[in-house]
């Protein structure tokens, strides 16, 4: 399969595209009558809608839930549910065949991380960010190579708030170390992200008003108890044991 990392290479000093290179790719798997099999992390259901619907027409994705960055757990419980639900959904509209894998939660691993590193109080978008994409596509190439994927990638260029081009830089790092061929990716572009929210209403996806991690709610000064009533209420409904 294409190494995309080869391709960049040659792109110095520039600003990558990385929705061309990705399409690059695509039409190179074509070339070659290619179906790769990709792991796909995503951290709740909205930014993997249109990222599925574009992506499952040229391979066979499975979706890695790895995400102990998400507090509380009955969110954390909450968000992974919406995730699965909207994968059947997508399946059965679709005649789709989309995977799904949960990785351990682990909220633990994650403060021990922030808190080693002295990223308590860093802004949305900061270094603690950077931190959280690193664990994260760490475990998707780890997963990805342990299960014999071709590629690794990650839905989440398609969110505007969500910076592409560090997110492909930490994948094309990652894919050093693990050997496992990054899937690069934005997109957000060609009118994916305006697909992704015309998705999200005609499957009813919740959507949440904050990232994930403990810090950054606080930062936005989200109410964590609602948080956690609503979603224990989500949970209960769904016989979802926590
Ligand atoms: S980036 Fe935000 S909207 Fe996208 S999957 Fe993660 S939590 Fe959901
Ligand atoms: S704001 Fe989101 S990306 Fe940043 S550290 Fe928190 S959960 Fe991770």
């Amino acid at each position: 399969m294409l190494d995309a990392a080869k391709m960049i290479e040659k792109l110095t000093n520039q600003t990558v595209n990385y929705d061309s290179v990705l399409r690059k790719v695509i039409k190179d798997w074509q070339n070659n009558n290619q179906r790769p099999k990709i792991l796909l992390h995503s951290c709740c259901a909205p930014c993997s809608t249109y990222t599925l619907e574009f992506l499952t027409d040229f391979a066979d994705v499975t979706i890695y839930f790895a995400n102990s960055n998400i507090y509380p757990r009955s969110e954390y419980l909450r968000r992974a549910k919406v995730q699965q639900e909207f994968i059947s959904q997508f399946n059965y509209q679709t005649g789709k065949n989309v995977g799904y894998i949960e990785a351990d939660y682990q909220p633990n691993e994650f403060i021990k991380m922030v808190q080693a590193q002295g990223l308590q109080n860093e802004p949305e978008k900061g270094k603690r960010c950077t931190a959280c994409f690193q664990m994260r596509l760490d475990l998707v190439a780890d997963e990805a190579l342990t299960r014999g994927f071709d590629y690794f990638g990650s839905a989440l260029t398609i969110s505007p708030q969500k910076n592409a081009q560090l997110i492909n830089q930490i994948g094309l790092d990652v894919q050093k170390i693990y050997q496992v061929n990054y899937l690069p990716s934005d997109f957000k572009k060609n009118g994916g992200y305006q697909r992704s929210i015309e998705m999200c209403r005609t499957y009813d996806i919740y959507r949440q008003c904050y990232c994930g991690c403990v810090f950054a709610a606080k930062q936005q000064e989200i109410d964590l108890k609602v948080i956690n009533q609503e979603a224990k209420k989500f949970n209960e409904n769904r016989m979802i044991i926590e």
